[in-house]
């Protein structure tokens, strides 16, 4: 039997060999980039348990492995509270093969603390594909098909090669959020695709030799959109294709009622549009699969709104996509009666006493104490109340009602607004949507990815289906 000394040493041997060999040419082929993890606190603990190494102006502090070290924002610089250094500044690394716990939560690579507008910020150095494992997991499930997971690593790869710098005013590359990806370091690592992102290492998607300006979404819901159609812009690849293979997607199928109503106020809110929405048309894209524009006439004027801007106003879960057919399904129809109206419509009682009515919330209600009022108007008013109290008296009891219904109220500002008395206005109206998919629609369909998968596709066969026209290859990097 072999002595088991004689066997660890040169494994052992081999293990460092391959370690900083390895380490080396990833330093030599891949790019570090800087993602801001924390912006805006005014203090932060470090430690790690390989120990840290604290750089400040050259000269460097070594820090013990589970020492925590506490970091906070004096003025326009940083201080490091233990030691009562100021600088503008701070850089750390690991003593050792191990990570660094911000605020007890784990990253690879290392650090730089900033002061900026009298707050910190941490920027977190790393590979590109130690980044691309702490966001992966966040985009797709580990546990799908293995090639549908590999386009998807592909897909995020070149989209942040694509935006390497987004941030550089800021002076790093990424945010944590979904503006770039949402990242969360280690913890939001998985051992399944930290495997995978190993297998196809330094992959993307070229176009005619440069980085393709790629981009995913959840669902197609059968068809995808060009960029053409969603943002406007032609880009070669990103056209609109099939998606059979995303029968079993949660968004399949999707139903919406929403009234004109509610769609006003979401428009509204948005700084959309001015006035309330009676009419609303849907003009489909060139492929006529999905709806490009929302053609929108309000009590002010005509809008047309892309429909992505509409998915933006009313909530992205709320309308899933733009693959749907659009119709009105119920409408309150409200005709200018033959008889002018009284000049003074009967108010409600509690102006006057301590009737039940009164809703100060009421939008009518308001409306009616906004209202100038001169002395016929009083006048006439006292009349008819008079006249009301004395048919009440008499035994009567159909009350004139208050304008308390919504739909009364909807009926008198529709008929304030139009004057002509032989058209029928709509208001109200109950439009429903039927429709596929979750998302823009551009590029890779995740769900159709993992159908594909599911049926044989190899990752390349699925990145080349949506992204047309598009090579695979290693990226180099300068
Ligand atoms: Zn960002």
């Amino acid at each position: 039997m072999m002595n088991k000394k004689k066997i660890i040493i040169p494994l052992m041997f081999l293990f460092l060999l391959f370690f900083f060999t390895s380490e080396a040419v990833r330093a030599q082929n891949e790019p570090v980039v800087t993602v801001c993890i924390i912006n805006g606190r005014s203090e932060v603990m470090l430690s790690s348990t390989a120990g840290l190494k604290v750089i400040i102006d050259k000269k460097n502090y070594s820090i013990s492995a589970q020492e925590q070290l506490s970091f906070g924002a004096s003025k326009n610089k940083v201080i490091w509270e233990e030691k009562q250094l100021v600088s503008s500044v701070f850089r750390v690394t690991t003593q050792g093969k191990g990570f660094i716990l911000v605020n007890s939560r784990p990253y690879r690579g290392s650090l730089t603390l900033k002061n900026v507008t009298g707050k910190l910020i941490v920027i977190n150095h790393l590979y590109l594909d130690d980044y691309i494992r702490g966001t992966i997991k966040m985009e797709i499930n580990p546990h799908w098909p293995e090639e549908a997971v590999k386009a998807q690593i592909v897909t995020a790869r070149t989209y942040a090669v694509k935006n390497l710098a987004r941030h550089r005013d800021q002076g790093y590359d990424f945010c944590a959020s979904s503006h770039c990806q949402v990242y969360g370091g280690v913890g939001a690592e998985d051992p399944i695709t930290n495997k995978l992102i190993d297998t196809i290492k330094g992959l993307i998607l070229f176009y005619q030799g440069q980085p393709a300006g790629v981009c995913f979404h959840s669902e197609s819901g059968g068809y995808t959109d060009s960029a053409l159609n969603v943002w406007g812009r032609s880009v070669p690849y990103l056209v609109s294709v099939e998606s059979p293979w995303e029968g079993d997607s949660p968004h399949a199928q999707w139903q919406l009622e929403i009234s004109s109503e509610e769609l006003t106020r979401s428009l509204q809110r948005a700084g959309f549009i001015q006035g309330s929405i009676i009419d609303v048309q849907v003009q489909p894209n060139s492929g006529k699969q999905r709806v490009n524009e929302f053609l929108i006439q309000t009590t002010l004027k005509k809008y047309r709104i892309p429909a992505s801007k509409v998915r933006e106003a009313l909530g992205y879960d709320r309308l899933p996509s733009t693959f749907f057919e659009f119709a009105p399904i119920a409408e309150t129809i409200f005709q200018p009666r033959p008889t002018p109206k009284p000049k003074v419509t009967p108010l409600p009682s509690p102006l006057i006493s301590d009737n039940s009515y009164r809703d100060d919330e009421d939008p009518g209600y308001r409306e009616m104490l906004d209202k100038d009022w001169n002395l016929d108007d009083i006048l006439t008013f006292l009349s008819l109340r008079e006249q009301e109290r004395q048919k009440s008296n008499s035994g009567q009891t159909n009350q004139p009602s208050p304008p308390n219904s919504k739909e009364e109220l909807k009926e008198k500002e529709v008929h304030e607004i139009h004057t002509n008395p032989n058209t029928t206005y709509r208001t109200n109206t109950v439009y429903l949507l039927r429709g596929k998919g979750y998302g823009h629609g551009v590029g890779l369909s995740q769900w159709g990815a993992r159908g594909m998968a599911m049926q044989g596709y190899s990752y390349q066969e699925i990145l080349f289906h949506y992204f047309p026209g598009c090579e695979i290859k290693k990226a180099r990097f300068k």
